[in-house]
């Protein structure tokens, strides 16, 4: 009798994810990616074309729509090429655009809005079998979308959203009409989903919601945020909390006394501050002022001295004069930003704002935004001069310098979320001495135009990047004499040399501790884990 022979298995379809804009769009590419291996899809490799593209729209810039029809245009023959290809469409441009996304760029299969993400593997099964466009959008949120399966990018750092909208009317964003008014995760969801991930390796968290300290407003509870950041410190194993993005308005002492009590919360804050001026505050309905902002950022400095601030401007805003201009410059000096992200105010459709009077010519935001750029690495320079000789704790990160590579360094996070690239031990060990390269000038240099990697504003969907910032790196950022030193361990170094934005250690390391969330990297990347590590002592020298 002859067995019958098993059919070979079809290999899984494999799909792309192509991301745009804020970190709600990143963690939410972690879900569509979650989504969509649940369903058997398997992750493209990078030189592969996929069968599934997947584009996460942004709705903030002017152009983001001609930039995404352009894409779509480049993936037009290649889909006419390959039988059974589809492409997705989701995320605020798809919210706003609709049915008009699949008019004007027919051979799209799938259109999907912010508040059904989960639908995705579906709408794709339907219109492979209708051989007809899906488009589908819904007014509000029906499954939060926490409950999704995701994908994380980062074995040792994760983003948890606390809340998803807003409530606010700010005139330049289009958020509210697109993301809907606020809902918040209960407590108990949110510190749950921290457990379960500091139980799968996980040492860094970063809260999200569009407005972080008005959480609590859906269940009755205008203190919640101070508290989850409080319960955030009982996380055993939990090493770093972060969150974004605060709101002046919402911001009380009651968050900074639970940031300066909570070891594991970090000393770090971006406070966008949008303009110095309360008339232009004013036209952008941020219900808060200047005078409000610095005694904030003075409060702040007072219980955590070692906090690092930055921030969001918009130069340019409808009616903004000169002299309001100078008043953003005054509060930049006076805050100390350690970094900002700058925006060119540019019309988004569906804004109040887009229609208001005053609109600023685009040569005065450009001759603006360039004084601001100066006037922001000038004290984002002197800031960091100031961390030189300091002896700083980092989080090794994967992915976070381009040029590791080459320069045999790895790179960290230090707790006041300072991005520092350091010589590891093993580079060290072996006689390495790692000049400072191009560009990366020591303390005493002027900062140079071009500089500006805290110019890019968060929000400006300039990052194409189809895997999160966390993961950018993987599996060729890491240069092979740094192999004993992996993502997610904790280094301590002292600081060497200062540029506008970045810090960097040529001195050897100082002390090394293997974590839990080094093993989990390691793991993730096929290499067997020898010994699985507590949160114990720092080791000095080379870790094993
Ligand atoms: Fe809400 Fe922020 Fe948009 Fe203002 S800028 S409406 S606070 S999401």
């Amino acid at each position: 009798m002859t067995m019958p022979t098993a059919e070979p298995l079809a290999p899984a379809r494999t799909y792309e994810v192509r991301t745009y804009g804020c970190q709600m769009n990143v963690h939410d590419s972690e879900r569509l990616s979650g989504l969509l291996e649940d369903a058997g899809y398997a992750r493209a490799d990078d030189d592969q074309q996929a069968d599934v593209v997947v584009f996460n729209t942004c709705a903030v810039r002017e152009n983001a729509d001609n930039r995404l029809y352009g894409n779509l245009g480049h993936l037009a023959p290649v889909k006419a090429e390959r039988p059974g290809m589809q492409i997705a469409v989701g995320g605020c441009l798809a919210q706003k655009d609709r049915g008009e996304i699949t008019r004007r760029a027919p051979w799209v299969d799938v259109v999907f809005g912010t508040h059904n993400i989960g639908s995705l593997p579906a709408l794709l099964d339907r219109a492979r079998v209708q051989q007809q466009a899906q488009v589908e959008i819904e007014e509000s949120l029906t499954v939060f979308p926490s409950t999704l399966p995701t994908r994380r990018e980062s074995a040792y750092a994760a983003w948890v959203s606390i809340s998803v909208g807003c409530n606010n009317t700010c005139t330049f964003c289009i958020v509210p009409s697109l993301r809907g008014t606020e809902r918040d995760r209960r407590p108990g969801d949110v510190l749950a989903e921290i457990r379960a991930l500091v139980g799968e390796g996980v040492s860094e968290v970063t809260l999200l919601g569009q407005n972080v300290n008005s959480y609590g407003v859906e269940f009755g509870d205008r203190l919640a945020f101070g508290k989850l950041l409080r319960a955030c410190g009982g996380v055993e194993g939990l090493e770093r909390v972060r969150f974004t993005s605060p709101h002046p308005r919402d911001f009380t002492d009651d968050v900074i006394a639970a940031m300066a009590e909570t070891p594991n919360v970090m000393p770090s804050l971006h406070m966008p501050l949008q303009s110095g001026s309360d008339a232009v505050l004013k036209r952008m309905r941020r219900s808060y002022r200047r005078d409000k902002y610095l005694g904030i950022i003075d409060r702040v400095r007072e219980q955590i001295p070692d906090a690092a601030i930055t921030t969001d401007i918009i130069v340019g805003f409808p009616g903004e004069t000169e002299d309001d201009f100078e008043q953003t410059l005054d509060v930049v000096r006076r805050a100390r930003f350690s970094g900002a992200f700058t925006f060119q105010y540019s019309i988004r459709p569906g804004t109040p704002a887009a229609t208001m009077d005053g609109q600023v010519p685009k040569a005065v935001v450009q001759e603006r935004y360039e004084r601001l750029v100066v006037a922001q690495d000038e004290v984002s320079w002197a800031e960091n001069t100031a961390q030189v000789g300091r002896r700083l704790e980092l989080l090794v990160a994967e992915g976070e310098g381009r040029k590791d590579g080459a320069t045999h360094r790895m790179s960290g996070r230090a707790r006041d979320n300072r991005l520092v690239h350091f010589a590891p031990p093993q580079a060290a060990g072996q006689g390495h001495s790692v000049p400072p390269q191009a560009g990366e000038r020591g303390h005493s240099a002027p900062p140079l135009a071009g500089e500006r990697e805290h110019s890019v504003p968060p929000l400006a969907g300039e990052r194409e990047h189809s895997v999160p910032p966390q993961a950018a790196g993987q599996g060729h950022g890491v240069p092979p004499l740094a192999a004993t030193v992996r993502p997610g361990d904790v280094v301590e170094v002292e600081v060497t040399y200062a540029a506008p934005h970045h810090l960097v250690s040529d001195a050897p390391v100082l002390a090394v501790r293997p974590t839990r969330s080094g093993d989990a990297w390691q793991a993730r990347n096929g290499e067997p884990v020898r010994s699985s590590v507590g949160l114990g002592m720092p080791t000095v020298g080379a870790p094993r």
